[in-house]
This record gives C-alpha cells, structure tokens and sequence, in this order.
C-alpha cells in the first residue's frame, strides 16, 4: 500500500516516512503543498496524509486539486489547532478524517489503517481468503486450516497482494514495485527467497499449494489442481 505524506516540516515529516515504512508501507514525502499535488495526480496512492499549513499552495488547495481531479483516495489532514472550523472546511472539502498535532504516531497509524479498510470501496472485507488460508487485514494475522502463520511485515505484504490478486499471474517486477518499491533491474533475487520462504510457511504441510510459479512469467496464487 502506497501513502503520500505532505508535510513541511522536516522532523514530523521524516518521522512520518519513517513510522509508515517500518508499518510496510510504502511512502513518498513532498516538502511542500505543489510538490504534494504534483504527485497526488502522477502517482497512484491508496491514501495521502496532508499537513494544512504549507509553503506554497496550502493543504486545502492540495485536497481541492486532488477532489477536482476525480481522485478518490482517502485523505487525512493534519491540523496545528483543535479549530472546529479548520476540520468542518476540510471535512467538507472532501477530507475523510484528521489529526490534531502533536499526535502519538500510533494514534495516526490506527487512523491510516481504518481509512484504509473503508478506502473508498466502503463495503471491502477485513479478510481475504483462498481455500482454508485467511489474511486478517484489521489485526494482521494469517491463519491457515485455523492455524496461526507468523509472517514478515515482507512476506505479509507479499501474501496480501498475492491473495487481492489471486488467479492473476504477477510478473515479478510488478511485486517488486509493490512490495519492495523497487526496479526490477535491481541485480536480486530477492522476490524469489521471499517466495520460498512464505511458501515454507504458507504451504508446506497444507493441501493443496496455493503459491504457484509461473515459468518465465511470475507467480500466482490459487488452488493446484
Ligand atoms: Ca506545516
């Protein structure tokens, strides 16, 4: 999952990349409010986190451009004072939630995530599934036939993707992008041993497979015959 975080100034922006990546997120930071904007209608995000007061063009013009430009993407606005009438504009503009600063990191983690999960598709389950395996989206937990799986922030972004896209051969440089954020030219093989591993988990000991691999084209994850 990709998070666009705008955000002025330096520590609570560094603070933010730096808390989402290590929750296996995947996240650009824009310095400023045009930089922000730019991105959010070039890149695909699953949900942007906006500072209101930038240098530049501010957070509202940002989510107005975002709304205007038919992105859908649940935005959480952080704002610098417990203003009522601050969050009625940006929730009117079209924000979905807020953070009043100073916030604890785990209070916006929890917000992120609940946005995510109602992200525009209000009706999408909190569990994906495929035979006997579940993914639980909310508590981050993989069970197989009732038994808990413990997986790598890694390989349980790797086993989301594979389970949101099942019966779908993913090249190998579309999980790199996903997963790892980035090129496939980059000389490793890390995606095959990430592979291997949750397949050790996922699979050995369990019928039928699910992870499958495609010769010359990638992976996919469904039922073997
Ligand atoms: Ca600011």
């Amino acid at each position: 999952m990709k998070i666009l975080v705008v955000e002025d100034e330096q520590k609570t922006g560094d603070y933010l990349r730096q808390g989402l990546m290590e929750a296996s997120f995947i996240v650009d930071l824009a310095r400023d409010g045009l930089d922000g904007l730019h991105l959010a209608l070039t890149e695909a995000y699953d949900l942007a986190v906006l500072d209101v007061k930038l240098p530049g063009i501010d957070g509202w013009q940002v989510l107005q451009g975002i709304r205007r430009a038919g992105k859908d993407m649940p935005v959480l606005f952080l704002t610098a004072r417990d203003d009522v009438e601050d969050r009625v504009k940006g929730l009117e503009l079209g924000a979905d939630d807020y953070l009043v600063k100073p916030f604890a990191f785990s209070e916006l983690l929890a917000r992120v995530r609940t946005l995510l999960r109602r992200g525009g598709k209000a009706k999408e389950s909190d569990f994906l599934n495929a035979a006997d395996l579940e993914l639980d989206l909310l508590r981050r937990r993989v069970t197989r036939s009732g038994r808990k799986i413990d997986l790598t922030s890694k390989e349980f972004s790797l086993l989301e993707l594979l389970l949101r896209r099942q019966g779908e051969v993913l090249p190998r440089s579309l999980i790199a992008s996903q997963v790892w954020d980035m090129n496939f030219d980059s000389d490793t093989n890390v995606i095959e041993v990430a592979i291997r591993r949750l397949r050790v988990k996922v699979d050995d000991g369990f019928e039928p497979k699910l992870i499958q691999t495609v010769r010359g084209m990638g992976y996919v994850l469904e039922a073997a015959e």
